[in-house]
């Protein structure tokens, strides 16, 4: 079927909209038409080194099955979706809830490119154009999805469902699941982007005070709104600030800018025992060892919130039927010819989380 997509044509290029050919549903497969999709930073990062191009990105897609491809159980024709990470099912990680750390691998699965044999379902005019983003790529009118990442939403507008399978559910779930801070206790979150702020609101959710450092205004005045005490970097010796804001120290940490200067802030910032949960795209980081040992610190790498779509992302949604997760606070919308500029306005800091929609 003939579809538009955003595509990305060079190393760092733009998203430029073109008519794409979309092959149907093969087995396991789920065509969506797509209602809504956020842009993470994921796909900007990508995009500037990505070698197999033309390329579609996209990874929280949400809309409308339109039909299913062969053994398709859990999905049909008519269900409203949001689109998630997909994970293998079968291996030891996966039998025991592990998804995120599916050992067939966040690559083969999600960032090839391709399906996991290679192939891919998009062309134009005839040549290949790589896609499967996350198994998805729903910067298009319609993506061919799986049936593993795809949770049924109900009647929750697609427009809030889009951003529920990556970023509020990596900042979300790393709270909820791997944190899950005691009322009472502090987060301080480092980068109050979208999955610093699902973090903070989680966290507010399950009655923590929370302190975000964030160099952006925009930022700042987010999360102050959902009720965070905030840090500018640029005007304070940040650990003596959120020492000085906490009464000690937070209890936990959650870095999601992956720069080793703002770990090393973050690990002189914990109270003894503390936890930090790194969830930001980094290479190398230098930090201070005996700090670490010393205070007894525990160091945690975490991917999708250790979250299991399908069981995680219904219960962010009761979250947010309960007035809970305010996601309507970090979202801007943007219509799916404006991606360029959402894409911009989103690596500015000034739209927290973009969601594109589409007519
Ligand atoms: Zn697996």
């Amino acid at each position: 079927m003939r579809i538009q997509a955003a595509c990305v044509e060079s190393i760092g290029g733009p998203f430029i909209i073109r008519d794409l050919d979309l092959e149907g549903p093969g087995p396991g497969e789920v065509l969506v038409r797509i209602r809504a999709a956020g842009i993470c930073h994921t796909d900007l990062s990508a995009r500037q080194l990505w070698p197999r191009l033309p390329m579609v990105f996209g990874h929280e897609g949400a809309g409308t099955v339109e039909a299913v491809g062969a053994g398709v159980k859990n999905v049909g024709p008519g269900d409203n979706v949001c689109l998630s990470y997909r994970s293998c099912g079968t291996c030891d990680q996966c039998a025991t809830g592990q998804t995120a750390y599916c050992s067939t691998g966040i690559n083969a699965l999600n960032a090839s490119g391709t399906r996991p044999d290679g192939s891919t379902a998009l062309s134009r005019d005839g040549a290949p154009v790589h896609g499967h983003f996350f198994s998805q790529s729903s910067f298009a009118t319609y993506a061919l999805a799986h049936e593993r990442n795809c949770v049924k939403i109900g009647d929750l507008s697609p427009v809030l469902a889009a951003p529920l399978g990556c970023g509020v559910q990596t900042g979300a779930g790393t709270v909820l699941n791997v944190l899950r801070p005691e009322p009472g206790s502090v987060l301080a979150v480092f980068g109050a982007g979208s999955v610093g702020l699902s973090a903070a609101m989680a966290a507010v959710a399950v009655g923590c005070t929370v302190v975000a450092v964030d160099p952006a205004p925009a930022r700042r005045e987010a999360a102050q709104q959902l009720g965070a005490t905030v840090i500018d970097p640029a005007a304070a010796d940040v650990p003596a600030a959120i020492r000085d804001a906490t009464d000690g120290g937070p209890h936990h940490a959650l870095d999601t800018t992956g720069q080793s200067a703002v770990i090393s802030q973050a690990i002189a910032a914990l109270r003894q025992r503390g936890t930090l949960a790194l969830v930001g795209i980094g290479k190398t980081a230098e930090f201070d060892v005996m700090t670490v040992m010393t205070k007894g610190l525990s160091l945690r790498g975490v991917i999708e919130g250790d979250a299991e779509p399908a069981l995680f992302i219904p219960r962010l949604i009761e979250l947010h039927q309960q007035g809970k997760l305010p996601l309507e606070r970090i979202i801007t919308e943007f219509p799916f010819t404006q991606i360029e500029a959402a894409a911009q306005a989103s690596l500015a800091g000034e739209a927290i989380k973009p969601v594109l929609t589409f007519a």
